[in-house]
Parts: C-alpha cells; sequence; structure tokens
C-alpha cells in the first residue's frame, strides 16, 4: 500500500515509522524543510538505536528507511491509497489541507486524521468525498505506543472503520474503535487528569515535582502529568484542552487553565523547545 502523511513533526515521523516498518511504501510531506530532515534522522536514528539493541538487522533497517520518501512537493501523493494527516490541530487548516488533498489522490483514497480532539465529522465535511474519511488516532510517540482510536464520522462508509481498524491491527498496534465524541476517549480522560494535576499546584497544595512523583511512585502511572504536558507539546495540548472544552459547550470540567496559556503563549512548549513546566535546555 502507498501511504501518504502529511506534518513530519513528533507524530508524523512517528506514525511514519510505523507504517514504513509494516512494508509500507511512505510519502512523508511537511511544509517547513528543517522539519522533514528533523523527522528523517529521527526515523533514522531510532531505527539505529533498534539495530543496537538486535531488534532490526542492518539489512531490515536499510530497507524499511529506504521505503520511506520525505518530499515537499504534494503531488507526490497522486498514487497514494491512504493520506493521514498529522499537522497543527487547527480545524480551518486541515479542512483546507484535505480540500487540496482531495483534488490530487485517487478516488478510491483513503483520507484520515490524527487529530487529538477535533470533530472527524467537521474535518470531513469539507470533503467533496466525506464517506471516505475517517480518524485514526496514535499516541506518542507512535513506534512505541500500542494504542490507536480509531474514529468513524457520521459520514464514513460502512465498513470503512472495520476495514481501517483491521488495517492498524496489522500494523502491530491494538485498534479501538470509537466515536465521533470531543477528545475520543483518551483525550477525554486526560482532560481532567491535566486540569486538576494543574489546578492543585495553583493551589499550592503541592508543587509540580512532588505531583509527578506521587503519580509515577505511588499512582503506577509511567510520566506524572507535568512530565507528560511537556513531553506532548503545550502547542498541541493547549489547543486540544481548548477544541475539547469548547466542544463541550464550556463545560467546567474541561477548562483550559491561564498557567498552561502563558506557557503556550511565551512559546514555552515543553521539550520541544527547551522549556515547559520544566527546563530541557
Ligand atoms: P508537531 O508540531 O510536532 O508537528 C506538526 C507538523 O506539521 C510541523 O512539522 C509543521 O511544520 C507541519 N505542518 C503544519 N501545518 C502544515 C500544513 N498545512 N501542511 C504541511 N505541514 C504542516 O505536532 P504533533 O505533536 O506531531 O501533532 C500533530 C497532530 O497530531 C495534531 O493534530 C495533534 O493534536 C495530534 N496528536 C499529537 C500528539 C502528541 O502527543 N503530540 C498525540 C496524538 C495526536
Amino acid at each position: 500500500m502507498i501511504i501518504g502523511i502529511i506534518g513530519s513533526g513528533a507524530m508524523g515521523a512517528g506514525i511514519a515509522q510505523v507504517v514504513a516498518t509494516a512494508g509500507h511504501m511512505v510519502r512523508l510531506l511537511d511544509q517547513n524543510r528543517q522539519a522533514l530532515d528533523r523527522a528523517g534522522n529521527s526515523i533514522q536514528g531510532s531505527l539505529d538505536k533498534l539495530t543496537e539493541k538486535g531488534k532490526l538487522t542492518a539489512e531490515t533497517s536499510a530497507d524499511i528507511f529506504s521505503r520511506l520518501h520525505l518530499t515537499q512537493d504534494i503531488d507526490a501523493f497522486n498514487d497514494c491509497e491512504l493520506v493521514l494527516e498529522a499537522i497543527v490541530e487547527d480545524l480551518a487548516v486541515k479542512q483546507q489541507l484535505f480540500r487540496e488533498v482531495e483534488m490530487l489522490v485517487p478516488d478510491t483514497c483513503i483520507l484520515a486524521s490524527n487529530t487529538s480532539s477535533l470533530s472527524i465529522a467537521s474535518i470531513a465535511a469539507a470533503c467533496q468525498k466525506p464517506e471516505r474519511f475517517i480518524g485514526i488516532h496514535f499516541f506518542n510517540p507512535a513506534p512505541v505506543m500500542q494504542l490507536v482510536e480509531v474514529i468513524p464520522a457520521v459520514q464514513t462508509r460502512e465498513g470503512l472503520a472495520e476495514e481501517v481498524r483491521d488495517l492498524v491491527q496489522s500494523w502491530g498496534k491494538l485498534p479501538v474503535l470509537t466515536k465521533d465524541t470531543p477528545g475520543f476517549i483518551v483525550n477525554r480522560v486526560a482532560r481532567p487528569f491535566y486540569g486538576e494535576a494543574i489546578r492543585i499546584l495553583e493551589e499550592g497544595i503541592a508543587d509540580m515535582s512532588t505531583i509527578d512523583w506521587a503519580l509515577t511512585e505511588l499512582g503506577g502511572f509511567r510520566m506524572g502529568p507535568f512530565t507528560l504536558m511537556d513531553f506532548i507539546g503545550h502547542d498541541v495540548n493547549y489547543r486540544v484542552t481548548e477544541s475539547v472544552f469548547t466542544a463541550f459547550f464550556f463545560d467546567p470540567r474541561f477548562k483550559p487553565s491561564f498557567t498552561q496559556k502563558r506557557l503556550f503563549e511565551a512559546g514555552y512548549y515543553g521539550r520541544k523547545s527547551g522549556r515547559g513546566f520544566y527546563n530541557y535546555a
């Protein structure tokens, strides 16, 4: 299968690695040349680590990398059978992207979004053929995390969700079918998790590292909420919080905090920018 991925940031690069490893030809596109170069380096680095650990042979690793085509030219998508976007979490930008993509790809091409929170129905609504649209939501880092949410929209044709679920399973992932509601399963549960952690901090009940420590050491979580938010990126995470809050008609359970908003506004995106709740410089 020929798979096009748009957006070569944290998610797009990881997903490209997953599908190239599964044997597909991959076209990975980004509007930003540096982001594409970073993605190529990070995928190569990740494959090298797997080779060093003996999980891949050098030959398999080279084969996987050879299936990956990094490009800035959307025309390279004209023979794709599946196009999945992982660009900025902004409805209007995603809609505009699919208007362009649909002009190029074959009629049978499946269109998918990796959105964390936006309505799949509203992205699909921008398409000429919304019945071929679906959500395929990976978790970060995509090569490591098993879970993938598969989200049919009301417009999605019958049977496509099951086809996509089987495809995702063939990539060695554990797909779960979920309804098209804000944040789906995981990001809906995660909003109050982050929100309450920030409120505990703001109320002076405990500091960040104590909250992170309590949840990892005692609560059994792999990462505490502040470490995790810094890992996801506050640009992504703030937009997701705002989108879930708005989509739930301003239900206070999902209300974003000013602490989170200020980090976003300052460009303190977390690990990727060297500073977030914690310092990484
Ligand atoms: P990111 O900022 O790391 O990467 C986004 C990339 O998209 C950037 O390289 C940017 O240059 C590119 N881009 C933006 N607009 C574009 C356009 N119109 N055309 C081509 N390229 C464009 O973001 P990310 O963390 O990879 O998140 C991407 C998507 O995946 C978002 O919808 C986000 O909600 C979702 N998501 C993120 C996470 C996470 O933990 N970060 C997890 C699951 C899903």
